[in-house]
């Protein structure tokens, strides 16, 4: 499924469903998946209507899950066959931000889907270092969406977890892709009692359903939270958000913002007498890949994936923008079925 223009508001087919040339593992250390689950992202439709610079045409899907197709000469560490997910940059790991974890900052780095072609298809062209082996019957499509809204949900929850004692708040601000995967999160790393806001009501149920205490529609969570929170976890990140998220810190609380679009503005009377904190946090490492896959593999966080046809792409990213995806939707290629197997899983495609 090929973007080939930028155009706002997002046009009824956005992007077109192409014939593209299968990629090859020319480099060494080149790894070519056969992509079983692509998530769709709100980056995705910032992509689409020009929010963010990249080049067109282009091959969107940065979250991705598959089974290795081609290894280059190379590669040891998978082998054809192989069922991974693909950590979301791709590097070698050579610069110094890369050297203590941060491919985040990697100066050469690409990203699948969004710098150069990603897995809205049916082959994906990677690299060894991006490759996290999981086991041969786990469900791609719950695990592709850890790649990116599992990873950035897990660093944020990771850091409010160590701020987090028994009696203390957190409040989760968007129960959506992301917001949802951090309500498990938080639920297994820390004791806080879990507060969900989010304006549709069936995003609010699904966020009790996967673990918090309480969850309410902004205007209420003021009645809701008397003492003030000690974590604040936006992934919405508007204007709104950022001041309602931050005037509900209690003293010394953190804001933690990991969505973006808006901005955060507020008397320095309020950050220096609350001592309160802003922080911000942008995707994760390998490592935070390798712990929320762990939590996911041991059933204490489980993706609410909503399923499309790789061709239904538009569907999913009108669903989305449209605020009816419960979850996160995962596209998924008609014949992708494990390369051992003869039979394809068509048959579980529903919308
Ligand atoms: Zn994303």
């Amino acid at each position: 499924m090929v973007m080939r223009a930028i155009s706002s508001p997002l046009p009824s087919a956005p992007l077109t469903l192409e014939d593209v040339p299968t990629p090859h593992a020319a480099g060494p250390f080149d790894v070519v998946v056969k992509v079983a689950a692509a998530g769709v992202c709100r980056t995705d439709l910032h992509l689409l209507t020009g929010e963010l610079p990249h080049p067109i045409p282009l091959v969107l899907g940065h979250e991705n899950a598959g089974w290795v197709h081609e290894v280059g000469s190379e590669v040891t560490r998978v082998a054809v066959g192989d069922a991974v997910i693909c950590y979301p940059f791709v590097s070698d790991g050579l610069s110094a931000p890369e050297r203590s974890g941060l491919d985040t900052c990697a100066p050469t780095r690409l990203t699948p889907g969004i710098s150069v072609d990603g897995g809205y298809a049916e082959y994906l062209l990677t690299n060894e270092r991006s490759m996290l082996p999981v086991p041969p019957d786990a469900d791609l499509a719950a695990l592709a969406v850890l790649t990116d809204a599992g990873l950035a949900a897990y660093r944020a929850c990771k850091r409010a977890a160590s701020k987090l004692r028994p009696g203390d708040t957190a409040v989760i601000i968007g129960a959506g892709g992301l917001g949802h995967l951090a309500v498990q999160i938080v639920r297994a790393l820390s004791p806080a009692r879990i507060i969900a806001v989010d304006t549709n009501p069936a995003a609010r149920e699904l966020a009790v359903a996967c673990g918090a205490d309480l969850a309410v529609d902004p205007e209420a969570l003021r009645q809701a939270l008397p003492a003030g929170a000690h974590v604040v976890l936006d992934f919405v990140g508007v204007d709104a958000t950022a001041a309602g998220g931050i005037a509900a810190l209690d003293f010394g609380g953190t804001y933690i913002a990991v969505g973006v679009g808006g901005a955060v503005t507020l008397p320095l009377t309020e950050l220096v007498e609350g001592e309160k904190h802003i922080e911000g946090v942008y995707v994760g490492t390998y490592t935070d890949l390798l712990e929320v896959t762990a939590l996911a593999l041991a059933g204490r966080v489980t993706p609410h994936v909503v399923r499309y046809p790789l061709e239904a792409a538009n569907d999913a990213l009108h669903d989305l923008a449209a605020g009816r995806v419960l979850g996160r939707a995962v596209l998924t290629p008609a014949a992708s079925a494990h390369p051992s197997t003869t039979t394809s899983n068509e048959a579980d495609h529903h919308v």
